[in-house]
């Protein structure tokens, strides 16, 4: 089922928590709604839910205007990182709920069979008569979505469903959500504020800062092209020096950076740390190492600069390098944005 967002307002009180926000999300398509705490993802999941009503602009459910449409006729299933079991209610209880009070009567048998083939479903076979208290935080979130599979709904919401979890937890358990999107093939829209969780799950991740979409594209594209550098510094860790740009070019240390859309005068050039590197000797950017931090994959070198800019640099394990060496960063790669 598709879902269509056209110029969707919430307004709480005298605060405007979305501000008109527009988004097609594909039938069978997985989106992850991604941004910092407050920029309003909860409140889009939870008016495509029906949750909470638009005060302005339409949700459209494939052709029809679902935007009056209430909760329990939308055909959506939910998962909530606090959307808790009910504690008196066994495993396969939980998961019948929904079935047992659907308007869609269904025989003991056909319920029974239903529950098992979801507890296969999401890998607890054999633990139906277990009460939620019997096992793990990761099981219990498992349970939750295949309660809200059992009503076969059209579309999946799931608000940082695996919040709670501890990382690894976490990464088995986005891992194998993927594998079951792909299996039912059922539209999604996931809210996450983890950049990581919705890079590695997500066809099409939508970037919300303050109520707005900043921009969207796959992984790749957000990944690969951000499009200002608020997008650059909330994908991942970013440094950041100040340059003037002349004719297109931005230049740093020597190096010049393509710079074709950003005016004339001051802009910031932002790298990734593993976009540096050090060396002892040679051309770059003058700077004096603060710290050097040991990794399981590398090391991370915190420097600053003559200009007493902070840099971070992640290099390969055997590099050379201790507090108080001086040297130069060279940069690969960067991305320049007019200072704003
Ligand atoms: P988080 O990651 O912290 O959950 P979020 O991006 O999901 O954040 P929302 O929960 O959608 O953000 O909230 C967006 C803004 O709307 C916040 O500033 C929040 O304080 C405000 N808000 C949300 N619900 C209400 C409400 N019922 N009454 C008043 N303000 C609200």
């Amino acid at each position: 089922m598709k879902i269509r967002l056209d110029t969707v307002v919430k307004t709480f009180d005298t605060f405007r928590a979305v501000h008109g926000v527009s988004l097609d999300i594909e039938s069978g398509e997985l989106v992850a709604l991604l941004g910092p705490s407050g920029s309003g993802k909860t409140t889009i999941l939870r008016m495509v839910a029906g949750l909470e009503y638009a005060d302005a602009g339409k949700i459209y459910f494939g052709e029809g205007d679902a935007t009056d449409i209430p909760v329990r006729n939308r055909g959506v299933g939910f998962v909530f990182q606090h959307y808790a079991l009910f504690p008196h209610m066994t495993v396969a209880e939980n998961i019948a709920f929904g079935m047992k009070v659907s308007k869609v009567k269904r025989s003991k048998a056909e319920i029974d069979a239903r529950v098992a083939e979801l507890l296969h479903l999401v890998k607890l076979d054999g633990l139906g008569e277990r009460f939620p208290t019997q096992i793990s935080g990761g099981q219990r979130q498992r349970v939750a979505l295949a309660r809200a599979l059992a009503v076969d709904p059209k579309v999946l919401l799931l608000d940082e469903p695996f919040g709670a979890l501890d990382a690894n937890v976490r990464r088995d358990l986005r891992r194998w959500l993927r594998e079951i999107h792909d299996e039912l093939g059922i539209t999604t829209l996931f809210v996450t504020h983890d950049q990581e969780e919705a890079l590695d799950l997500a066809d099409r991740v939508v970037i919300l800062n303050a109520g707005k979409i900043v921009q969207q594209g796959t992984p790749e594209e957000v990944c690969r092209n951000p499009n200002s550098a608020f997008v650059m510094k909330f994908l991942g860790d970013a440094n950041r020096l100040s340059a003037t740009v002349r004719n297109g070019t931005a230049s740093v240390g020597g190096i010049g950076f393509a710079a074709p859309d950003v005016a004339d005068g001051k802009a910031e050039i932002f790298m990734r740390p593993n976009d540096l590197d050090w060396s002892a000797e040679g051309g770059g950017v003058a700077a004096k190492i603060l710290r050097v931090i040991d990794r399981p994959d590398g090391r991370r070198i915190l420097a600053t600069t003559d200009q007493g800019e902070t840099l971070e640099l992640d290099v390969a394990p055997e590099t050379p390098a201790e507090a108080g060496n001086e040297g130069f960063v060279t940069v690969r790669r960067g991305r320049v944005f007019g200072a704003g």
